[in-house]
This record gives structure tokens, sequence and C-alpha cells, in this order.
């Protein structure tokens, strides 16, 4: 599995970030807007496929 890098989606379909840096900027704000509701962005992790970043709405899920 090689996707070529720099891409700028992800075949997960989900918002992608170059960097962790931007990551964890973007879930800062959006936690410091406290906006409440489902989508709220909790965390961020290492995506595997698109090798970027992605924000999560929930907590620990195994099968995504
Ligand atoms: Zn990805």
């Amino acid at each position: 599995m090689t996707i070529a890098l720099g891409a700028r989606t992800c075949p997960t379909g989900k918002r992608r970030y170059d960097s962790y840096c931007e990551a964890r900027a973007v879930l800062r704000k959006a936690k410091r807007r406290r906006s409440p509701g489902p989508m709220c962005p909790v965390r961020f992790y290492r995506c595997s496929v698109c090798e970027g970043w992605h924000l999560s709405s929930t907590k620990e899920r195994k099968a995504e």
C-alpha cells in the first residue's frame, strides 16, 4: 500500500492535516470554542493510510 506523500486528501475522506503541529493547533482551537455536540473533535492521530493527521470526535474506535 503506497500512497504518494503530500497527497491532499485521504482515502478515508477525512480532513487531512499535514503535520502534528497543525492537527494539534486545530484541535486546541476547537476545544477552546467548546462547541457541544458529537462532532466536536477530542483527539488527533496519525493516519497510516495517507501518513497525515486526522481529528477524531470519538475517544477510541478500534474498527475504523
Ligand atoms: Zn488519512
